[in-house]
């Protein structure tokens, strides 16, 4: 092979970009950066972004308070805010689920993350929009808020490339070439391209590249819709993003008096071929989803639709991303599987990746990660289903 790099990564969403960003961060020479269109190009760029830290698996909420913090120093780190916006989360609570609620909270209290229930007294004042029947609780996270997934992605991108890193975009790898059990490289238009590791950070398309070396890889493409509305001026709105289980919807601000909603767990999933799925949204979901809004918001009503769209969740058979290295097989990570919640922790997960490839240190809690938890029969327990985990 004419060209050989240490490290090639398949994919410039959130995930692959900051894991170029780390991996040159750490020193590795010689990276290549492939994506098939450009810097988030995929689902990165129609995420909602929600960056919070609320999470019922230890793991996932350690590592979300580490996207938190890195949200808030992403700065100094890669040379831009991401559009971070430090607006706070609000988490709406079933009656239901108040008692479990209340373990997690206080399980995120014992990390270090800056959450509390808001008492019942300080609701109307706290939360002048919210409709409260059939609200069990009200949890709030103060640091957490959301940012702009595109500019966070080329922020990682470009400080890659400062760091002497090399991103070619409309690259696609045709496959992974594999020697015995190790992978060697990947196929391009241009040729073969030997690595010393690939890193399949492909998003829901990762599982099709995987099988082009005869890896398995369960990952579902789910389609998943978002829509923007403008809301008249003058109401009381919240000003964080709110997770909403009781309507099953979520929302976050946009600026500019516009909010994105979406649909929350439970609802039915579309499984859909990621090569071939409808981008635009569908009418009754829109509508929908923002009926359900004004039930919770009334100040909502009389609002105008923007616009809409429809994206794909990487989903695993566990909701949880599959990250590291896997058991029989050389020369070869996955970064994939974020499950509908990897936007956030996408560079946390990155971070601790690049320690484990180059380094060979990997924290106890993150080996479960690795798709060997398929095999292994230790998929992650999660409490509350879906994305919610
Ligand atoms: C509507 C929606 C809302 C969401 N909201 C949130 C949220 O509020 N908070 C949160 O934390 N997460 C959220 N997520 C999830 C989060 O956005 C994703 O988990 C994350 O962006 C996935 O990033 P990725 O890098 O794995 O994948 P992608 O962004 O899909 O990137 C994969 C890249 O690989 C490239 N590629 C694929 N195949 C090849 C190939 N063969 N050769 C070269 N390049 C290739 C693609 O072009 C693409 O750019 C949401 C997702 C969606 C769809």
């Amino acid at each position: 092979m004419a060209e050989h790099y240490d490290v090639a990564i398949v994919g410039a969403g959130i995930i692959g970009a900051s894991t170029a960003h780390f991996l040159k961060k750490k020193g590795v020479e010689k990276v290549l950066l492939l994506d098939r269109g450009g810097a988030a190009s995929g689902n990165t760029s129609r995420s909602a972004a929600i960056v919070r830290s609320f999470y019922t698996i230890p793991v996932m909420a350690r590592l979300a308070r580490e996207a938190v913090r890195l949200f808030h120093g992403l700065r100094g780190e890669i040379g831009s805010d991401g559009g971070f916006e430090a607006t706070g989360f609000t988490q709406l609570v079933p009656p239901d689920w108040v008692d479990i609620a209340e373990e997690k909270v206080a399980m995120h209290q014992g990390l270090g993350i800056d959450t509390r229930f808001v008492p019942e007294g300080e609701w109307a004042q706290r939360f002048p929009w919210l409709n409260p029947q059939g609200v069990g609780a009200i949890i709030v996270e103060n640091e957490s808020g959301y940012a702009d997934p595109v500019q966070t992605t080329e922020a990682f991108v470009a400080s890659f490339v400062n760091a002497g890193g090399e991103f070619r975009s409309r690259t696609p790898a045709r496959a992974l070439l594999r020697e015995g059990d190790r992978v060697t490289g990947v196929l391009l238009d241009e040729g073969e391209v030997g690595a010393g590791i690939v890193i399949n950070a492909a998003g829901p398309w990762a599982a099709g590249l995987a099988a082009s070396a005869d890896l398995d890889l369960p990952l579902r493409a789910v389609r998943e819709q978002d829509a923007v509305w403008e809301v008249r001026g003058d109401r009381p709105l919240p000003d964080t993003p709110v997770s909403n289980p009781i309507e099953a919807v979520y929302m976050r601000p946009m600026g500019e008096g516009r909010w994105l909603f979406g649909r929350g767990y439970p609802k039915p999933y579309h499984d859909v071929d990621p090569d071939n799925f409808k981008m635009t949204c569908d009418n009754d979901n829109v509508v929908e989803v923002y009926e359900r809004w004004c039930v919770r918001i009334p100040a909502l009503d009389g609002s105008r639709l923007l616009h809409g769209y429809a994206a794909l969740y990487d989903v695993t058979p566990d909701w949880i991303p599959f990250m590291g290295p896997r058991s029989g097989i050389e020369g070869y990570a996955d970064a994939c599987g974020g499950s509908g919640h990897a936007f956030k922790t996408g560079p946390i997960f990155a971070r601790e990746l690049v320690d484990w490839l180059v380094d060979g240190t990997v924290r106890d809690d993150f080996r479960q990660f690795s798709h060997d938890r398929v095999a292994e029969g230790r998929l992650f327990n999660q409490s509350f289903g879906g994305n919610r985990v």
